[in-house]
Parts: C-alpha cells; sequence; structure tokens
C-alpha cells in the first residue's frame, strides 16, 4: 500500500489546498483503516465551505463524513469488522458519558467529535475510524445507494419523531437532496400524497421526476390554496428540510397537525403566528441529525426499498471537490459524488 495520499485540506474560509498526508495508520485498538470508495458532498460541507461560514469545522482537517469504503486493517480491540468489509460511516463520535448520552439522548451529546468537521473526514483515499462509526453494509447495495446512508440515517431518525399512518398527506418545504429524501422515505411509508415546495423550478422539476403528487413554488404560486385543493384540509405532516420556514408550515398543516423542523439555519429568526399553532392543535418537533438511527437505514438500503442513488446528478475525481461543491451550490447538481479513490 503507498504511504502518502494527496487529500484536500480546509484552512479555513473557504479554502482547501491540496497536501500531501501520510495514509492514516491503525493506532489504537479500536481503529480500522477504510480505503474510501466514494463520499457525497453534503449541504453541511457547502455550509463549511461557506464565507462566512455557517458550519463549523476545525482548520487542517480533511472534510466529508457522508464515505462509503472497505476494511483494510483493523485495531486489536475489533470484533464486528473484518478486512475486507464495506462499511458506511456514522459520523458523529459521540462520549458516551455526558447527561445526554446516558439518557439515551445521544444526539444531544454536548461531547462529541464528528468526523469531517472536528476530526478527519472521507474526501481522502484512506480514513482512520472508530469501529463504533463504522457499520458494516452488503457490497451488493449499489455504491450511490451506499453513499447516502449518512444523510438517509437523519431522515430515518427524522420520520420517526411525528406520528404517521399510511395514506396521510406530507408537505416538503425544501427540494433539495434532504427534502426529497424526506419525499422518497414517506413513499416508501405509504403516504397518501406527498407535495413539495421549492422557489427554484429545476428542484421542482426533479422531484416531479421522482413522482410527487404535487410541487408548488411560493414565488410563483398560492402554496397553501394548492394545497388544500389537492386534500381539502392541509398537509397531516409538514417537514421544513431547509430551516427558516416555520412561517410557511403552520398554515400548511391541517388542524392537529405535525411540523417537522429538521434543516439548520443557526443565524435565523424567523415570525410565526403562535395563535394559529394554539387554535389548530399543531404539534412541533425539532428533529437534530437522528437517535441512533443506522441499523433500520441499512435495512432499508440492503432490501432496496429506498435507493436514493436517483439523486446523484455528478460524480467527481477528489481533485475536483470545489467544483463538485459549486455545481451544488449553484443547484446544477442536486447530489454530487466524489470519487475518492480517483485523485483525477
Ligand atoms: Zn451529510
Ligand atoms: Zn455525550
Amino acid at each position: 500500500m503507498t504511504t502518502n495520499m494527496t487529500v484536500p485540506v480546509f484552512l479555513g474560509d473557504g479554502h482547501i489546498d491540496f497536501q500531501e498526508r501520510p495514509v492514516p495508520r491503525v493506532t489504537g485498538p479500536e481503529d480500522v483503516l477504510v480505503a474510501v470508495e466514494a463520499c457525497g458532498i453534503c449541504g453541511t460541507d457547502l455550509n463549511i465551505l461557506a464565507v462566512p461560514p455557517a458550519h463549523k469545522a476545525t482548520p487542517g482537517i480533511v472534510i466529508g463524513h457522508e464515505g462509503v469504503g472497505i476494511v483494510r486493517e483493523v485495531g486489536t480491540g475489533v470484533t464486528t469488522l473484518q478486512s475486507g468489509d464495506r462499511v458506511v460511516i456514522a459520523p458523529r463520535l459521540t462520549c458516551g458519558k455526558c447527561s445526554y448520552c446516558r439518557r439515551g439522548l445521544d444526539n444531544q451529546c454536548t461531547n462529541y467529535r464528528t468526523i469531517g468537521t472536528t476530526a478527519d473526514g472521507a474526501f481522502a483515499p484512506y480514513l482512520a475510524a472508530p469501529e463504533r462509526a463504522l457499520f458494516q453494509i452488503s457490497p451488493d447495495v449499489a455504491l450511490d445507494d451506499a453513499v447516502l446512508f449518512e444523510p438517509l440515517s437523519c431522515v430515518v431518525g427524522s420520520v420517526k419523531r411525528a406520528p404517521f399512518a399510511a395514506g396521510d398527506t406530507v408537505a416538503i418545504i425544501g427540494g433539495g437532496p434532504m427534502g426529497l429524501l424526506f419525499a422518497l422515505m414517506y413513499r416508501t411509508l405509504g403516504a397518501g400524497r406527498i407535495m413539495v415546495i421549492d422557489v427554484a423550478r429545476s428542484r421542482l422539476h426533479f422531484a416531479q421526476e421522482l413522482g410527487v403528487d404535487l410541487v408548488a413554488n411560493p414565488a410563483e404560486d398560492d402554496v397553501a390554496g394548492r394545497l388544500r385543493e389537492l386534500t381539502g384540509i392541509g398537509a397531516d405532516i409538514v417537514v421544513d428540510a431547509v430551516g427558516n420556514q416555520l412561517g410557511m408550515a403552520v398554515p400548511l398543516a391541517r388542524r392537529g397537525g405535525h411540523i417537522i423542523l429538521f434543516g439548520l439555519r443557526p443565524l435565523e429568526q424567523i415570525s410565526v403566528s403562535q395563535y394559529a399553532i394554539t387554535r389548530h392543535d399543531l404539534t412541533i418537533h425539532g428533529s437534530f441529525v437522528g437517535l441512533n438511527p443506522f441499523v433500520q437505514t441499512i435495512q432499508l438500503l440492503e432490501s432496496r426499498r429506498i435507493q436514493p442513488s436517483v439523486l446523484v446528478t455528478h460524480h467527481v475525481p477528489l481533485k475536483k471537490l470545489m467544483q463538485g461543491v459549486a455545481l451544488m451550490r449553484d443547484r446544477v447538481g442536486m447530489k454530487v459524488v466524489v470519487d475518492t479513490q480517483n485523485f483525477g
């Protein structure tokens, strides 16, 4: 095996520099060395690389957390994986010791690290990660399905929050990769009708191609009016995959309906009719990543009940990471995947 690799190092202020680094090694007993096959570009990566940044990452690290790879070497204490196994990454490394971890709320761990933001990530040919961050997945799952494991896991965790019955109407605000993963997930769960709302026509077109029942553009359409034409009363469940759309979500929900807040916009304040929430018996669920959704996510992918590869529009070699980021930022691409074994 080669001893060095050229990787994109995050320098802060939207900058990436390609540097030669040693291939990481298995040092601790729990370490696993993974040859990364591919890593998806996430909205989080776009936020990390924004100026000013909209998501924290430690300068000097390699970013990327939506990786798929093959185990090459395991530490002496590793019991669930062996060389040759294919794995996906659950990037948040929780402490297991804080008050939240001890309550089973490990998505609220107050002392966590994350592969790809505070620890070296998967936009690299090789990654060393602790065994607990890696989940085995069948080599029969298509690469572009497996690469969406981490974002899909967030959706699997999120849909658990709001009660759902087959036949329910779901309105999703945001037609990017996450919003469309919600659409695919709710279709798998048996939603009656699915509506996708976005201001970008290209995204609405993409959603229509996926077969959602109704799309609407708040810049052009009376969104609540169109939803009411479809359902009479509004949506049973409204998902905000954007992060600042509670004001739109409230009038879309039927009385007694549920709103899932999923998107993250840390700097934004919004205004909303508290009166309508109370008067219409709405329930609002804040939903941050997922609470141990990984096993179910693997099963959804291995059974092909969901094939999120329909969202992958582009592949780029590692050297073209920033071009891939631009494809997503400019909304030319829906989901862009970096082929990490191909430097380009
Ligand atoms: Zn992600
Ligand atoms: Zn913790």
